[in-house]
């Protein structure tokens, strides 16, 4: 026998191996373990009940039978089908729909789900709408919000319910879940990793098969939602980042599947013609919540370009009744809810899916966890590195003054989207309400002296002013 044949009868051999392990692969749908989790169910529960309440009062939420019975039926169908050991029993699901333009949808723990209009206008069939509440579902059957929770050590329950309030309303909520703004306490908890997304898309796709829908529809509405939002980062997507081939996994995925007898679709559009009935949807920014309504606040210039230097002039901003501050008259205030960021041009924006901030500052106001201020400062640091995985303490903290008040100094050190690592400063001091003042400086390393003078400034120009 020649070396040649030998070397083909085994490629050959391989080969086969190779097509009956895939034969083997496509009779079984993908296997998903919910993530290691330290709460019970309970406590999903009541966190995502007391979020929800907070919700329900700060959204245009929609009250119509025909639309809130619709929505309510597509819930209850995928809840029907969803595998009976992730559903515990202690869960409140609901399905509530919210007048707002903006495409997105978000659950909470242990049930509450809330879907914006956008996202029926933005789709084009039900199985598009339902692809994305079955993938939310998933997140709430897996438990991925307390499991991020567990991820961070140190939280308290108490905490934490504080934490998703703020992330959906006091903590600006269109920064923090929907934006999915580098920084902002809140952001860790309703903010999946790429690993949580992709079991979310998959338990998504199954269940969406048993109820009778082609998962390939969630890849569809994937990509619309990618599509329509043009310019601004798309807020779903930025909260639900794709762990990459997102569109292939969920076909590869659909089609280990049967899909199960197609329901009745004729609902969906019914339920348009009666969203045409109602007050025009509002954005956000019209609503008065955030700065996501408009793409011009989503960036200053385009991240990757040159940042100019810090101007020498000055010029003073107030942060509503609370604080004054100085910046250099070169910098872009961006304002949310519960913080302002003051950026150079070129500094903030979006940079491979994520809203980034590479050189500037924030000023904002978090819930405290503690009354300590030490205990209070890791919990904030430790909301800031759950949303910044490669992040690190840096030399230690030390007590400084900011306006006057003891404040904490702790120094970061991160990856900076532009390359190399980056330079982060985190001050904080209690206000008299007993909320967190925060002052946070980002720069990365190569431009750290040009800017270490500018922040110096910032930070004593400082005045708080809440009492
Ligand atoms: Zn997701």
């Amino acid at each position: 026998m020649s070396r040649f044949s030998r070397v083909c009868r085994r490629r050959t051999t391989s080969m086969a191996l190779v097509m009956t392990m895939s034969v083997a692969l496509v009779s079984a749908q993908t296997r998903i373990v919910p993530p290691k989790n330290k709460y019970s169910p309970e406590e999903d529960v009541k966190l995502g009940r007391e979020a929800a309440a907070e919700v329900r009062q700060e959204y245009p939420i929609i009250e119509d039978r025909d639309i809130d019975g619709y929505l309510d039926e597509l819930g209850r169908r995928l809840v029907a089908v969803a595998p009976a050991d992730l559903k515990h029993p202690a869960f409140e699901y609901s399905f509530t729909p919210v007048n707002l333009k903006e495409i997105n949808a978000f659950a909470l723990p242990g049930g509450p789900m809330f879907v914006n209009r956008g996202m029926f206008t933005a789709a084009s069939s039900e199985g598009e709408v339902i692809g994305v509440m079955a993938h939310e579902l998933s997140h709430v059957l897996l438990r991925h919000g307390t499991a991020n929770a567990t991820k961070a050590q140190g939280f308290q329950l108490g905490a934490l319910a504080g934490a998703i309030a703020g992330a959906v309303i006091g903590g600006g909520w269109g920064q923090a879940i929907s934006q999915g703004s580098q920084f902002g306490l809140g952001t860790w908890l309703l903010k999946y990793s790429r690993d949580y997304e992709k079991q979310a898309d998959l338990l998504g796709a199954q269940i969406m098969a048993r109820a009778g829908y082609d998962p390939r529809d969630l890849a569809r509405m994937f990509e619309t939602i990618q599509k329509e939002s043009s310019g601004a980062p798309p807020q779903w997507l930025s909260s639900h980042p794709n762990p990459g081939n997102r569109s292939q996994y969920i076909a590869d995925e659909a089609a280990k599947l049967t899909i199960a007898n197609r329901p009745d679709q004729s609902g969906f559009t019914r339920v348009k013609a009666r969203f045409d009935t109602l007050p025009a949807a509002k954005s956000m920014s019209d609503a008065g919540r955030s700065n996501t309504g408009g793409a011009s606040t989503t960036s200053v210039g385009t991240v990757g370009q040159p940042v100019p230097p810090p101007a020498r002039d000055y010029r003073t901003a107030r942060g509503g009744q609370l604080f004054q501050v100085s910046v250099p008259t070169n910098w872009t205030a961006v304002s949310s809810n519960n913080a302002v960021k003051f950026v150079p041009q070129n500094a903030y924006g979006d940079a491979r899916g994520q809203v980034v901030l590479t050189h500037g500052v924030e000023l904002g106001v978090a819930r405290a966890s503690s009354r300590d201020l030490r205990q209070a400062t890791d919990t904030l640091v430790r909301a800031f590195m759950e949303g910044n995985p490669e992040m690190r303490v840096g030399a230690g903290s030390s007590t400084v003054r900011l306006s006057g008040r003891t404040a904490l100094a702790t120094p970061l050190i991160g990856r900076s989207a532009l390359g190399g690592n980056e330079r982060v400063g985190v001050y904080t001091t209690f206000l008299a309400n007993g909320n967190l003042f925060y002052y946070l400086t980002v720069v990365p390393d190569d431009d750290a002296a040009a800017y270490q003078a500018a922040f110096d400034r910032v930070g004593q120009s400082i005045r708080l002013t809440d009492r």
